[in-house]
């Protein structure tokens, strides 16, 4: 059987980061998500920066003019700058997900200073200030859409830093201070938690749904894609590819030799078992996530090679017909030896020749039948205009 695109390797979550252990589905994971993140990120980073500014406000009423207010107000409208212009860099690349991380990052990374700056700065209301860092935390872990790992290492960092402040500048004494760094590590956990359950929650989601889409494209005895999934979408992406590049397509329909000399001869179970091992023998002979290999019928396969031109479609065919004809397969303690016929048809969509509309499948399959008809286990091949 060829290797299950949606197995329980692919779809494993880390439990401690919350991604997928295996890197090509979680890339594939954040761009399912990246419209909906980047959605959170615009409403969040507005949120932000207008936070920032309604503060830099009441600064200015209830402070007055002095010194101290100027900074304060400077380091608010400091951090609703570097939020929108963050916010306006992210309309700029909306396709980007380093770029989204970055903007996420800076942002958490801008706020929290700004946060401990402005406490800083008024070192006699280290009680308020602890209320103001629970919220921040909470932003952090579960408002600004990031790597778990990272809004874990700024959020926790950010108390960190806030509890030498109140230690050092602020008038927290006795019990006050060891409670205020219990209760704000006790808000981190519970934020990472929260966040972990979402984190776990989407993940979950997609894999249901890849999982689902993967069955409804697959067939379930050999793994590989179903003729339904080749007219709704394999052949007409291919061919849109091929003309768009001008590049060349080549298609190989094959079939079994008298194979149904095999299930009457090995019963039912041993042609599924015939038919599993080719089918791993057309996987295993293309290329990985760039050649498709389709059930087409019974024992009738389909493989679409994009960028592929005559000489290559017919040296694979040749290969695979030798492959097969020189490896039994193995079934209940006997050694059954089967044979294919192949239809290879190319197209170059480069050449100004080629007409408007080619029928491929249909060119590959009276190819094929050609090949079956002047003896099995052949290889016809032909260039399409
Ligand atoms: P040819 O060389 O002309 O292709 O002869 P053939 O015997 O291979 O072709 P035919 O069309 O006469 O028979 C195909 C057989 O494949 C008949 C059918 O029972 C069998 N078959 C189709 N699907 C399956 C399957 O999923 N499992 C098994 N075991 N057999 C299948
Ligand atoms: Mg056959
Ligand atoms: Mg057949």
């Amino acid at each position: 059987m060829p290797p299950d695109p949606v197995s329980s390797r692919t779809i494993k979550v880390a439990p401690l980061r919350c991604e997928f252990c295996d890197i090509t589905t979680e890339n594939d994971f954040l761009q399912h998500q990246l419209r909906m993140t980047q959605g959170q990120l615009r409403v969040t980073f507005l949120f932000c920066a207008l936070f920032y500014l309604c503060f830099a406000l009441t600064d200015l009423i209830w402070l007055g003019y002095e010194l101290k207010t100027c900074l304060l107000v400077g380091a608010r409208v400091a951090v609703a700058a570097t939020v929108l212009t963050c916010l306006a860099l992210l309309k700029r690349r909306p396709d980007s997900i380093p770029f989204t991380r970055v903007a996420a990052n800076i942002v958490e990374v801008a706020g929290a200073a700004g946060f401990l700056l402005i406490a800083a700065l008024r070192p006699t209301e280290f009680s308020l200030h602890a209320i103001s860092m629970s919220i921040v935390i909470i932003v952090l872990y579960i408002y600004i859409p990031n790597r778990l790992i990272y809004a874990a290492a700024i959020a926790a960092g950010a108390t960190v830093v806030f509890i030498c402040l109140a230690w050092r500048l602020g008038d927290v004494g006795g019990i006050e201070l060891p409670t205020m760094a219990a209760l704000l590590a006790l808000t981190n956990l519970f934020g990472y938690v929260a966040a972990r359950r979402y984190q776990i929650l989407w993940r979950e989601e997609y894999s249901a749904q890849m999982v689902l889409k993967n069955l409804s494209v697959r067939d379930p005895l050999t793994g590989c894609y179903n003729r339904r999934h080749l007219h709704e979408q394999l052949l007409e992406t291919e061919i849109s590819r091929a003309q768009r590049y001008r590049l060349s397509l080549t298609v190989i329909m094959c079939d079994l030799d008298h194979f149904k000399a095999v299930n009457d001869t090995y019963g039912h179970h041993g042609g599924d078992v015939v038919l599993q091992r080719f089918a791993a023998l057309l996987q295993s002979m293309t290329r990985d996530n760039i050649d498709s290999v389709v059930r087409y019928g019974g024992e009738e396969f389909l493989l679409i090679l994009p960028e592929t031109d005559l000489a290559g479609g017919q040296l694979l065919a040749e290969r695979l017909r030798q492959t097969l004809a020189t490896t039994p397969v193995e079934h209940a303690g006997q050694r059954i030896t089967v044979t294919a016929s192949f239809g290879v048809a190319s197209v170059d969509f480069a050449s100004p020749a080629r007409t408007a509309h080619i029928n491929m499948i249909a060119a590959a399959d009276d190819l094929l039948y050609a090949a079956k008809n002047s003896g099995r286990n052949r290889v016809c091949a032909q260039q399409l205009v």
